[in-house]
């Protein structure tokens, strides 16, 4: 090796070190720093040793910053790596990687700390960028599930009244049918339609009906059981599905929804409106397809509006057996 002696290698290291390097006394105040400090800093060399660690550091991190200082040259650590934001002479700030340690004289005493550091500025803004980016996503996200929730909404529920939509119906009627061919426990299917409703519309003019619809809905709502189920079959015709009863059972529950909606007089405008229905209904074990139990209902249905109106048909009852001898003489 040439004449090069240990001090002339730490200055060359200090001086041509491409890390930003700045050494303080006890006080916080610059003893020295480096070129690469300089040029980070936007101070000269010598403007440098005129100022604290305070003047490099923004507003409201002045705490942190002081905790830290108090730390190295309280011996409480002697060496730290940490981020921190330092401001430029210019005012700006920026993010650096800082790597700091207590320095001791010969006699072990603490003269002061060595500071190194590196920006990283363009880091931390890309990592909050991404912080941001992930932020929107889950908005987003979380936007998308509830727009999710509302397209499944509207696919089983029917505008206007709330209650299940017809294919909803059509899926547990399917679903109940097995249920009850697997366990042999039958369950009722009953389909109302609203008497002489088109006078309704007629008279109060079509607003008015659809505010009846969805009172009446209400009164269905309030008057089923939590196994049983409604739902608008089609423009003023419901469809129930009764569950965990007997054909006795059904027949009961839906004469007291009958009388629930003929009790009701309803207000349009001051107008006293009196709404009854006609019900059809059916029972079944489990053997008739879907179609067929809805098909039945119908039939009982269509028996009750030739009957008066305003009256629960039973299909077994009442129609199967008149059906033979009135509408089939020949069988
Ligand atoms: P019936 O006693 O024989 O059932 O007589 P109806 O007048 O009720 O006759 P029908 O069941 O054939 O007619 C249904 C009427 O219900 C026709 C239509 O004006 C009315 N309607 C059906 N859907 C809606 C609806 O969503 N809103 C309103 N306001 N009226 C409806
Ligand atoms: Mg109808
Ligand atoms: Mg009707």
């Amino acid at each position: 090796m040439n004449s090069c002696n240990e001090q002339d290698i730490y200055s060359s290291v200090f001086h041509s070190a491409l890390v930003a390097i700045g050494i303080t006394d006890v006080e916080g105040n610059y003893v020295i720093v480096n070129p690469t400090w300089c040029k980070l800093m936007g101070w000269s060399e010598e403007e440098a040793k005129k100022l604290n660690i305070r003047d490099l550091t923004p507003l409201e991190d002045q705490k942190t910053s002081a905790e830290s200082f108090e730390n190295l040259i309280t011996n409480k650590v002697n060496s730290m790596r940490k981020q921190r934001r330092y401001k430029r002479k210019d005012g700006s700030i920026f993010w650096a990687d800082l790597y700091c340690s207590t320095l001791y004289n010969d006699e072990g005493k603490v003269m002061g700390v060595l500071g190194i550091f590196v920006d990283i500025d363009k880091q931390i803004i890309g990592e909050q960028v991404q912080k941001e980016l992930y932020r929107n996503l889950e908005t987003l996200n979380m936007e998308l599930s509830s727009t999710n929730e509302d397209l499944k909404r509207l696919a089983r529920y029917d505008s206007l009244t709330g209650l299940f939509n017809r294919r909803v119906m059509e899926e547990l009627l399917t679903k109940e049918s097995s249920r009850a061919f697997r366990t042999h426990r039958g369950f009722g299917v009953a389909i109302a339609d609203i008497d002489d409703f088109k006078k309704v519309n007629d008279t109060y003019g079509h607003d008015c009906g659809d505010i009846i619809l969805i009172e009446i809905a209400n009164i269905f709502q309030k008057n089923i059981r939590l196994t049983d189920s409604v739902g608008r079959w089609g423009g003023e015709e419901f469809l129930f599905i009764l569950t965990e009863t007997t054909a006795e059972g059904a027949y009961i529950a839906m004469d007291r929804i009958r009388k629930a909606v003929a009790a009701e007089i309803f207000d349009y405008r001051q107008n006293p409106i009196e709404i009854t229905l006609t019900i059809g209904l059916s029972f079944h074990h489990g053997d008739p397809s879907s179609k067929e139990i809805v098909n039945q209902a119908d039939q009982a249905l269509y028996r009750g509006k030739k009957n008066g109106k305003n009256q629960l048909v039973n299909y077994y009852n009442d129609v199967s057996a008149s059906y033979i001898t009135e509408d089939n003489p020949t069988t």
